[in-house]
């Protein structure tokens, strides 16, 4: 029987109560299929870790990880640790040396979940948005001088290479396409950033040759926020740049009901690499400890991971016990307006799971 080893990092603050919610939803769901097994590895890295040893991972973390099926991530972000330390030190530490340039974030109303937005229900917005991972705005180029006086000067550099966008853009084409409506957005800045954003835009109508069975069009960031919320019906696949994705994703999960909910898959396309599996939501600290952090983000991150091991069965299981659970009222945490706790939602995907 194939055993499938999961390093699961929950990181800081809500981070570890999903991903213990997780970690038992996954492990039921194995014993209900019969075919495959996990095997988690826990680490501790994230906030606590760094006040103890000064780094959010050891020197080494990413050597312990790196022969692991998958990895299961919370989130990173402390009270008392910056947050660019933070991000940087363990979630940018992971993503980018393991290559996992495909930031993948499937949206759509689930049964039971109302939008903010009147009158839309589940046909009316069900998208994938796929972030650049890799490089633009996070390519962490740029530098301070003079830090602290008067005439300080600092820059943060938006660095892409055609390579880059050539492989993002033929991965986002690729997933339109593996879709029944085969409509991709591609989403830029070019009018105002002349350079990076203008090869992008080259690049996206060069890969867009490639795949002429792909309806494709180009939406300005500023312009893709109002078509979100005025005209969701009218996208389905979406690529953007990393800092675009970070922000348009973060408004998609708030449209489709809360951001405790939203799901994403750090992919290495290549396989070369461990992928990873998160929700979008960052700690929240507001509601730590409480036990009430919506865990169906996890769960769902879950789902891509199932998808990604070629566990495609197993994988649709899970995402109709999630829609079963998500369909009663009854079930939905305070984020969702209810009065449901993380433990009673967990146990009920998993009641879902093996009923
Ligand atoms: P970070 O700095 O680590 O990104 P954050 O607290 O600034 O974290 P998020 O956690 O992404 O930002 O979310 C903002 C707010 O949304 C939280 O403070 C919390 O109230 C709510 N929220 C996010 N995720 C969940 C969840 N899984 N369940 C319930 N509420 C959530």
């Amino acid at each position: 029987m194939k055993t499938y080893r999961i390093a699961a990092i929950p990181g800081d603050g809500i981070g570890t109560e999903v991903v213990g919610a997780g970690v038992a939803v996954l492990a039921a769901l194995a014993a209900r299929e019969g075919s495959f097994a996990f095997r988690f590895d826990h680490f501790d890295w994230g906030g606590e870790y760094y006040k103890r040893h000064g780094r959010m991972m050891p020197e080494d973390g990413r050597e312990q990880i790196r022969h692991h099926d998958a990895i299961l991530f919370g989130s990173a972000g402390h009270p008392e640790i910056a947050d660019h330390i933070t991000l940087w030190g363990l979630r940018l530490a992971i993503c980018q040396p393991f290559d996992q340039y495909a930031n993948v974030r499937p949206t759509r109303i689930l049964p039971g979940i109302t939008s903010p937005l009147r009158g839309v229900t589940g046909p009316e917005l069900d998208w994938v948005i796929v972030r650049e991972n890799s490089e633009g705005e996070y390519a962490g180029v740029g530098g301070r001088v003079h830090q602290g006086m008067a005439e300080e000067a600092a820059t943060d550099v938006s660095l892409m290479t055609r390579a880059g966008v050539t492989r993002i853009m033929r991965f986002a084409f690729r997933l339109a396409r593996g879709r029944p409506r085969k409509l991709l957005t591609v989403v830029t800045k070019s009018n105002a950033q002349r350079h990076a954003m203008v090869m992008w835009d080259e690049v996206a109508a060069a890969v867009a040759a490639e795949f002429p069975d792909v309806t494709w069009d180009k939406m300005l960031v500023d312009a893709m926020t109002m078509r979100m919320t005025l005209k969701p019906q009218t996208l389905d696949t979406i690529v953007a740049t990393n800092l675009h994705a970070d922000i348009l994703s973060d408004l998609a999960a708030a449209l489709a009901g809360s951001p405790g909910i939203a799901p994403t898959a750090n992919l290495n396309p290549e396989r070369t690499f461990p992928s990873m599996f998160e929700p979008i939501h960052g700690s929240a600290f507001d509601i730590m400890g409480k036990g009430i952090a919506n865990p169906i983000g996890t769960f769902w991150s879950a789902v891509l991971m199932l998808e990604h091991l070629g566990e495609a069965g197993a994988a649709a299981r899970l995402m109709k016990a999630i829609e079963r659970v998500t369909a009663d009222p009854a079930l939905h945490t305070p984020d969702l307006g209810g009065r449901a706790d993380t433990r009673a939602v967990t146990e009920a995907v998993i009641g879902a799971i093996r009923a």
